[in-house]
């Protein structure tokens, strides 16, 4: 049985005391852990302050974003050390912003993913199809290219640490949703070429998050498809109300 993880990417958004307010009562509504994991993924410059917000607390943190290399001239990147001292466990990589706003290949991707598993930090590898590939049929195309090319230097022995979100481009931040057939479908086929990649336990074991509009009216329909283990949410984690009844409906079904 997979553990249902609802995981919140807050994006360029909140101020320093908002950050703090927000994960503060998220770490009262999780003080101990309870049926479902919960994660924040706030932007860097608050990361230590959301840390010490949330330290007493089953929260777990994340960035959003990473670079791969250690140090060195990489202006305005930050790395995968200097998130794991100011406190992240977690990484978000291959977010459609990344891939499609600042133009991430797939090839940077991987070598990030690699890099944050040898952190020994956990991933969140972030897959979707555009409308337009929808559109074309290209969907699972687009999915396999994407998952194959995240994992080139992932092994089979790191893949515990390994969280797949399906997050079709046009469902983020539009108000659209996939349909739960959508959903299940895209998760069913991602899980089944995790199990070409490595082996069934491997496929079996791995959490597959959605993501794109996740709604407190929308969640419970769509984590009760056999085939998704929680949501990768943007805009409703950024108010407590919504985003714990999203943590709720995870916990309900
Ligand atoms: C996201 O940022 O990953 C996301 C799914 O956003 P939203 O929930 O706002 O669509």
């Amino acid at each position: 049985m997979r553990r249902k993880l609802v995981a919140g990417n807050w994006k360029m958004n909140t101020d320093r005391g908002e950050a703090v307010e927000l994960a503060s009562a998220l770490a009262r509504h999780c003080e101990a852990s309870g049926d479902v994991d919960v994660l924040i993924a706030p932007p860097f410059v608050w990361i230590e302050a959301v840390a010490t917000a949330i330290d007493s607390s089953a929260v777990l943190l994340a960035a959003q974003n990473a670079w791969h290399e250690p140090s060195g001239a990489f202006t305005g990147e930050v790395s995968l050390e200097m998130l794991k001292e100011a406190g992240c466990g977690w990484v978000i990589l291959g977010h459609s912003e990344r891939r499609h706003l600042l133009e991430e290949s797939d090839e940077l991707i991987g070598e990030k993913v690699a890099a944050g598993l040898a952190e020994d930090l956990s991933v969140i590898l972030c897959v979707g199809e555009t409308r337009a590939q929808r559109e074309a049929g290209e969907t699972e195309a687009v999915l396999d290219r994407q998952l194959l090319a995240g994992l080139v230097g992932c092994e089979v022995e790191s893949t515990s640490r390994l969280v797949v979100a399906y997050e079709p481009v046009w469902a983020i931040g539009t108000g659209l949703t996939a349909s739960t057939d959508q959903a299940e479908s895209a998760h069913a086929h991602l899980r089944n070429q995790l199990a070409n990649r490595y082996n069934s336990e491997v496929a079996e074991a791995t959490r597959f998050l959605y993501g794109g509009s996740v709604k407190p009216d929308n969640a419970s329909e769509l984590m009760r498809q056999p085939n998704v283990d929680g949501a990768l949410v943007g805009g409703a984690s950024l108010a407590v109300d919504s985003f714990v009844a999203i943590i709720e409906a995870a916990a309900g079904v």
